[in-house]
Parts: structure tokens; C-alpha cells; sequence
């Protein structure tokens, strides 16, 4: 039997993801790494209206609960893709998550707002379906969050490491830049400045954590991960991590020293424009996400025509 860490504790360790500790002071010591995270990257100050968004998943509720118990008044924000058999089934836990404690929650969906699910749009167009949700989660996040001055996400340390080598291997640095605790790398009027504070957290911990407070939530995968890019990515950190300890850390660790000059290289090139269709920030004349509903409303076409602008939905 291990004994926890902590040096004043005799009690048997619970979990040991970087040192064994107790339930009680892994809770502290994972509490203390995001509170530090939030306080260094300045993410969120007693004056912001703040908005979660939330899968009903264990990273996001975790935020959701820590955000509220730390600075009140925050609400959740849920995207309903339309997946059957699983976002119904975290919806409902995100729904009864925020009945007790009291947090109001907001949810947005496709078929409201475009017209279809990404069940629907799945079976009109050929293309990944995390390259859609990519896109169109993205721009309900933006929309959903009008009014608030920050988007807290759930991403942790693996998902961070998984988005700069995905970067790095489609060779695009500027996308790479847009990472971070704080991301982007221009402000505008039109996009709530997101920010992640479990960015230091590995997946076990936050899984550990939430397991632990018990928040009544189940541990489920969206079925359509493990065919996307990011999974392959996943697997292989995974694989690396296994044979040399620390190397998730140490993608993460190093990216963030050389960030700032990144940050500063695509600020001074990049100006931000809007879309003609929806007035959202965008980089083109018309966003990937306006791109994306029209080519869904002449479903026939959509495939055929744009098969390089439906690839290229990468996030
Ligand atoms: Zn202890
Ligand atoms: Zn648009």
C-alpha cells in the first residue's frame, strides 16, 4: 500500500497520476494547480461575465464547478449536435448538474439554428463529422457567449498537446498560434476571448477529479471520435508517453515558452475581417460555417462542388 504525499498525511493514497495522494489532498492539489493557472494567465478577474462551455463531460463540468464555486454567477453553455445516443444522454447530466447547483443553463442547437443535426448533415455530405462540429460548434460558442466577456472550455494538458502536434504535422503555424491558456491572437469586438483553465491538467487527473466529487455524470465518448485525426494523434502522444514519461508535459511545457513570439509574428499579419453571410469574424469573404449550411441546404451539389472547401474544415 502507498501512503500519500502530502507531508503531513499518513493516510493510503487514492491515485497516483504524478505523486500518490489521499483523496482529500489530491483534491487540494488539483484545486491549487487550476486556481494557480487561472491567477498566472490572468484568465478570468472578478469583473468578468463568464460563460462555460459545456458537454456534460468530465473536463467541462469540472470547470463549470470550479468557476462557479470560486467567482459565482457563471452559466453553462451546451451545444446539442444532434447524436443520438450520446449528446442526448450528457445533456441530460449537464441539465441536472446545473438544476443542483443552481447555475443556469443555455443550450443552442443545429437543428434550430441551421436547420438540421449533424445526424442529418452526415447523411448528405461525405466528409469527417469532427471537421462539421469543428466549424459549427465553434460559431454557436461565439454566438451563445454574446453578452459575456469569457468562454472557460474544458481543454486539458492532452487535448493542448494533441492540438500543437495536429498543428505542427498539417504545418500550420498559424493555427498553432491561436493556442493557449488565453487563445487568439487578435482581439475583436466580435469574439468572446476563450480561455482553459485545466490547461496544465492531465486527462487522468480532471477524470480522477471528477470521479472523485462524484458529479453524477457518465464517462462517455462521442461516438465519432475515434475516426478523426485527432484521435490517431491521441493514440500515438499516448503510445510515446508509455515508453518516455513526461513527454506530454514537456509538448505542452515547450510550446508555451515559444508561444508569445509566435502570438507576436501572426498578430502583425493578421487583421480580422467579417463574413458577408453572418457579420462573424472570419478570414474569408464568407466563414466555413455560412460555407457549410449553404452547401447543406443544396445537399445534392454540396459533395460534388466544394469537395475541397468541405475537406478543409480543419480545426
Ligand atoms: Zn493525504
Ligand atoms: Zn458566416
Amino acid at each position: 500500500m502507498v501512503n500519500c504525499s502530502h507531508s503531513k498525511c499518513g493516510e493510503s493514497a487514492v491515485i497516483n497520476v504524478t505523486k500518490p495522494y489521499c483523496k482529500s489532498h489530491f483534491i487540494s492539489y488539483f484545486e491549487s494547480k487550476v486556481a494557480a493557472t487561472v491567477k498566472k494567465y490572468k484568465l478570468i478577474s472578478k469583473k468578468d461575465r463568464v460563460i462555460v462551455a459545456c458537454s456534460g463531460g468530465k473536463d467541462s463540468t469540472t470547470v463549470l464547478y470550479l468557476l462557479n464555486k470560486w467567482f459565482g454567477n457563471v452559466t453553462a453553455l451546451a451545444i446539442d449536435e444532434g447524436i443520438p445516443g450520446y449528446r442526448n444522454v450528457t445533456l441530460e447530466d449537464l441539465s441536472s448538474f446545473c438544476s443542483r447547483n443552481n447555475i443556469p443553463l443555455k443550450t443552442l442547437s443545429y437543428k434550430e439554428t441551421f436547420g438540421f443535426s449533424l445526424h442529418d448533415a452526415l447523411k448528405k455530405v461525405d466528409v469527417l463529422p469532427c471537421n462539421i462540429c469543428g466549424t459549427l460548434r465553434r460559431y454557436l460558442l461565439n454566438t451563445g457567449a454574446k453578452g459575456f466577456t469569457r468562454i472557460a472550455t474544458g481543454h486539458n494538458l492532452d487535448d493542448e498537446a494533441q492540438s500543437i502536434v495536429m498543428n505542427f504535422m498539417k504545418g500550420n503555424l498559424e493555427l498553432a498560434a491561436r493556442l493557449g491558456p488565453l487563445t487568439g491572437v487578435v482581439e475583436s469586438r466580435k469574439f468572446v476571448q476563450r480561455v482553459k483553465p485545466l490547461y496544465f491538467c492531465h486527462e487522468k487527473e480532471v477524470a480522477a477529479y471528477a470521479f472523485l466529487q462524484n458529479f453524477g455524470i457518465r464517462f462517455n465518448e462521442c461516438p465519432h471520435a475515434r475516426i478523426s485525426f485527432r484521435a490517431a494523434i491521441r493514440d500515438f502522444i499516448n503510445g510515446l508517453e508509455q515508453q518516455h514519461p513526461g513527454a506530454k508535459q514537456n509538448i505542452v511545457s515547450n510550446f508555451i515558452k515559444v508561444l508569445p513570439k509566435l502570438k507576436e509574428k501572426y498578430a502583425a499579419s493578421s487583421s480580422i475581417s467579417y463574413c458577408r453571410g453572418c457579420g462573424e469574424p472570419s478570414s474569408n469573404e464568407l466563414c466555413k460555417a455560412c460555407i457549410y449550411v449553404n452547401s447543406l441546404k443544396s445537399p445534392a451539389v454540396a459533395a460534388v462542388q466544394h469537395p475541397q472547401k468541405l475537406q478543409s474544415f480543419i480545426y
